[in-house]
């Protein structure tokens, strides 16, 4: 069973229970606001929809979510957009750091 955006339901459990703020600017997630900015939003870290695991999917803020579109993450990291947020390698989530240090690796 999976939702729409074709995200297993056990994984949408853990990672709405993990990301309670969003993975990339920390902005809080409030369920009770219902304004644009604070809307969680799901995002695939790696731009990859065939890697549905805890992760690669996370929770982010639409305005992050809208900055990032199709970039790398390694590439949107070192935008005008997270330079103005302070969006840096360290400042992000662990799971943002996991997926970084795994490029990395892969790299090599
Ligand atoms: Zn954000």
């Amino acid at each position: 069973m999976s939702n729409k955006w074709g995200i297993p339901k056990e994984v949408e459990i853990l990672v709405k229970q993990r990301d309670t703020e969003c993975i990339y600017c920390g902005v809080k997630f409030d369920i009770n606001n219902s304004s644009r900015k604070d809307k969680p939003t799901w995002e695939h870290i790696i731009n990859d929809i065939r890697i549905n695991n805890v992760e690669n999917i996370a929770l982010c803020c639409l305005s992050c979510n809208a900055s990032k579109g199709a970039k790398l993450l390694v590439n949107w990291l070192e935008s005008d957009y997270c330079k103005r947020k302070n969006i840096q390698k360290n400042s992000v989530a662990n799971v943002v750091k996991l997926a970084i240090s795994k490029m990395k690796v892969k790299k090599l």
